[in-house]
C-alpha cells in the first residue's frame, strides 16, 4: 500500500457524492443514549461514553444485539424525524448531495408496534426541517423489506405503504436481514407488487451467501440493482451476466471487513469486478457500527488498491449515473470535477 496522493485524498473529500446502500436505522451512539433517557427505555448503558463503548463488538451476533438494542430506544415521531436530521447533517459534513436511505419498518419498528404512520410521518417531519436549514437537500427512501417475515405479511405492508408516498419521497423496494435460509425467490410476489406501483427495485443479495444467492435473486426477482453483491466474483458467469446488464452493485467495504465476509481490506475484491466491467459504487452501510463513512470507504479502497484519479472519479460518477432518481445530479458534479481537475 502507497501513501496516498493528497490531490486524490483531496478530490475525494471535496468532491459532491452520492450514497446508494446507508441504513437509516442503525443510529449513532448520540442518538441511542438520548432516546433511551427520553423514552425511558432500559438499555444496558449509563451514559454518551457507554452507548459509544457499547458499539464496539466482535462478532456477527454482538453486531446484531447491538444494532437491536440501539434501534429498541427508536419510539417516537420526534425520534424518526431527528434520525433524518442527523443524516442530513452528515451529508453536509461529507459533500454528499444525494442519499438513498434504506429503512426496514418491519424488522426494526414493525415488530414492537409502532404504526408504519408514525415512522412515515417522523422522516417526512425531519426532511422536511432539513431542508429549512440545508440548501439543495435530495434524500429519497428505500423501503427494505425483512426476508425472513412471510411474503404475505411484506405484501399487506406495501399495500399500507404505498398510501404515504405523497408524503414521503419513496423510491425503491429493497431487501435486508438473514440471508442464510432465506433464499430471495420466496419474496417474489412482494417485489411484484412493488414493481406495478412503480417502485425501483434493490436488495441484499451476495453478502453472506455465495453466488447462488445472486442467481437466485435475477432469476426470480426484476432487480435494478444489488446491494453488497460483492460474492458475485466468485463466478465468471455471474461477472460477464452483470457487466452485460449494467446491474450496478453497492459494495460496502469497511461493513464486510467488520463482518468477517473478507479478514483484510486488502482482501476486498473491487479491482477483479472492475477489471471485469461490472459496475460498483462504494458506501457505508450502518456507519456508526462499521466506523467509517462514506468518504473513509472511498479513502481506504483507493489507498489499498493504488487507485487512480480515473477509477475514483468512476466510482464516485456511478453512485450518479445509476441512482433511482435519474441522473440530475450528474452535470453538476461532473461540472465541479471538470473546474477542478483541470486547475
Ligand atoms: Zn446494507
Amino acid at each position: 500500500m502507497r501513501k496516498m496522493d493528497a490531490n486524490l485524498r483531496k478530490l475525494i473529500v471535496e468532491c459532491p457524492k452520492a450514497e446508494l446502500h446507508y441504513h437509516i436505522d442503525c443510529i449513532s451512539p448520540e442518538l441511542f443514549w438520548r432516546f433511551s433517557q427520553r423514552n425511558g427505555i432500559d438499555v444496558p448503558i449509563n451514559s454518551l461514553q457507554e452507548a459509544r463503548e457499547f458499539y464496539n463488538f466482535q462478532t456477527l451476533d454482538e453486531f446484531l444485539t447491538v444494532m437491536l438494542t440501539a434501534i429498541s430506544s427508536i419510539q417516537t415521531e420526534n425520534d424518526f424525524a431527528e434520525m433524518v436530521i442527523e443524516c442530513a447533517l452528515d451529508m453536509v459534513k461529507q459533500n454528499i448531495v444525494y442519499r438513498e436511505v434504506m429503512f426496514d419498518y418491519t424488522a426494526c419498528y414493525g415488530s414492537r408496534g409502532i404504526p408504519v404512520e408514525t415512522v412515515v410521518n417522523g422522516f417526512a417531519k425531519g426532511l422536511t426541517l432539513a431542508k429549512q436549514q440545508i440548501k439543495n437537500l435530495d434524500i429519497r427512501f428505500i423501503a427494505n423489506l425483512d426476508r425472513t417475515a412471510p411474503v404475505d405479511q411484506n405484501c399487506q405492508y406495501l399495500n399500507e405503504l404505498v398510501k404515504y408516498r405523497e408524503l414521503l419521497p419513496l423510491i425503491a423496494v429493497g431487501m435486508d436481514m438473514q440471508e442464510i435460509g432465506y433464499p430471495p425467490h420466496k419474496q417474489a410476489d412482494a417485489f411484484a407488487i412493488a414493481k406495478g406501483y412503480g417502485f425501483k427495485l434493490t436488495g441484499h443479495v451476495g453478502e453472506v451467501v455465495g453466488p447462488e444467492g445472486i442467481w437466485d435473486a435475477l432469476q426470480s426477482i426484476p432487480l435494478d440493482r444489488i446491494d453488497h453483491g460483492i460474492r458475485a466474483v466468485e463466478d465468471e458467469e455471474l461477472i460477464k451476466i452483470l457487466a452485460e446488464k449494467q446491474i450496478l452493485l453497492t459494495l460496502c467495504p469497511a461493513s464486510n471487513i467488520s463482518l468477517g465476509v473478507y479478514s483484510s481490506w486488502s482482501e476486498f475484491p473491487i479491482k477483479k469486478l472492475m477489471n471485469s466491467n461490472v459496475r460498483v459504487c462504494i458506501n457505508s452501510d450502518d456507519p456508526p457500527c462499521f466506523h467509517y463513512d462514506l468518504t473513509g470507504n472511498l479513502i481506504k479502497i483507493a489507498e489499498t488498491f493504488d487507485l487512480s484519479t480515473t477509477e475514483v472519479i468512476e466510482l464516485i460518477r456511478n453512485s450518479f449515473i445509476f441512482n433511482f432518481a435519474g441522473n440530475e445530479h450528474l452535470s453538476n458534479v461532473d461540472a465541479w470535477l471538470d473546474k477542478n481537475l483541470s486547475t
